[in-house]
């Protein structure tokens, strides 16, 4: 397969764990006579700084031509002073590159099960998919401005959906349920909002069309309570921008370890092979603290680019390659940093790469 991926490495930590997850795509490609062709445009603050853009016209076009994207992370300090913002950038691709659902998978490594602020017990059987509406709700509707009202300064953000937006994604949510445990969670606030209550009616109006997947409906404060009280009770969940924003860092937590895991946003257009394109990037920012001194985790990235070879280009047992490395690397005892528990020796960012790429030609002799 000849592939054209577009690489934004953006800031902090993103260029060194973008360059490491493109050199292991390139031994993979390798491994199965593929040829990956990775252009690295420039986004966010360092796209800022070069052009006073954070979505360089560029850059834009490159990803919108592209069969798929691998974002590492954007933003910074020196971003932070007013002017421009690199978030910005990500807002405007989401929108361009119609993103509309944002996809977490939560699977606590069982490795790492001691860094979760959950007991043990309760993380048994966790294996669920957050799956995140990404370009309307709250954070696109309009008026979005301060005004004057009654002599005060006033702010407002408009929340919209139509029936086409929340269609989309729940039809997603539920072809994907039916390839798991058949079991969808959809949340909102319909006790309180009349964007919920048309969310709810259009999910269970989807339903109709998957019989043999199991809905449910939560309110979106009580789906925050169970995703701590029964994490294993969950599939499938699927909801609006703001609330899959909220929920999923939450659910992310549970897991242990922000920088090992990975996201996938799915695009409305289809790339050349028929997949959908989509933006990759694991789901930590640019970690400004650690940036520059080579000891990033690059897992989150890692895993972003296997679901990138799953969803955007069809490559199952690749994607698979790679999980199983991590996997491995991991069993073995080998951490980076962040996920090394007091006491325990660390690996930095190059070091971690060659034990995966040991396991990719370990797995790779074994199944020859
Ligand atoms: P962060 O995720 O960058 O960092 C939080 C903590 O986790 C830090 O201590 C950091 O060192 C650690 N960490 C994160 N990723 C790690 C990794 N791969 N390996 C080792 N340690 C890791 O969150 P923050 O500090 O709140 O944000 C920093 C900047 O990133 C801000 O400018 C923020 O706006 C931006 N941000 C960007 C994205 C994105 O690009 N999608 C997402 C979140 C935050």
């Amino acid at each position: 397969m000849n592939v054209n991926l577009v690489l934004l490495p953006g800031d902090g930590i993103g260029p060194e764990i973008v360059k490491v997850t493109a050199e292991l795509l390139t031994l993979v490609a390798q491994k199965f006579g593929h040829e990956f062709k990775m252009e690295s445009c420039h986004f966010g603050g360092i796209a800022i700084d070069v052009t006073g853009s954070p979505l360089p016209e560029e850059t834009l076009k490159a990803c919108l031509a592209a069969d798929a994207v691998l974002l590492g992370a954007v933003g910074g300090p020196k971003w932070d002073q007013g002017g421009p913002r690199p978030e910005a950038g990500l807002l405007g691709l989401r929108k361009q590159m119609q993103l509309f659902a944002n996809l977490r998978p939560i699977l606590p490594n069982p490795e790492l099960v001691s860094a979760s602020p959950l007991r043990p017990e309760r993380l048994v059987g966790v294996d669920f998919l957050v799956v995140r509406e990404l370009t309307g709700g709250i954070y696109f509707g309009e008026p979005k401005e301060r005004r004057q009202v009654n002599g005060l300064e006033t702010a407002v953000d408009t929340m919209v959906y139509n029936t086409a937006e929340v269609e989309r994604v729940s039809r997603y949510a539920f072809e994907l349920a039916r390839t798991r445990r058949k079991k969808l969670t959809s949340v909102d606030k319909a006790n309180v909002l009349e964007t919920s209550r048309l969310w709810r009616e259009t999910v269970k109006r989807v339903a109709v069309d998957y019989p043999d997947v199991t809905l449910e409906h939560l309110l979106v404060d009580a789906a925050a309570m169970h995703l701590i009280t029964r994490p294993a009770s969950f599939d499938v969940i699927v909801t609006s921008n703001m609330f899959g924003d909220i929920l999923t860092d939450e659910a992310s937590v549970i897991t242990g370890s922000i920088g090992n895991l990975p996201s996938a946003s799915i695009g409305a257009d289809k790339n050349r092979f028929g997949f959908p394109r989509g933006l990759y990037e694991p789901i930590h920012g640019s970690a400004p603290d650690i940036a520059g001194k080579g000891i990033a985790n690059p897992v989150g990235t890692l895993l972003s680019a296997a679901s990138l070879l799953r969803f955007s280009l069809g490559l199952e047992e690749e994607a698979v390659l790679i999980e199983k490395a991590v996997d491995e690397t991991l069993k073995a005892g080998y951490r980076t940093a962040d996920t090394a528990a007091s006491g325990q020796a660390s690996l930095n960012t190059q070091q971690f790469k060659a034990k995966i790429e040991e396991q990719i030609e370990r797995i790779m002799a074994k199944t020859k």
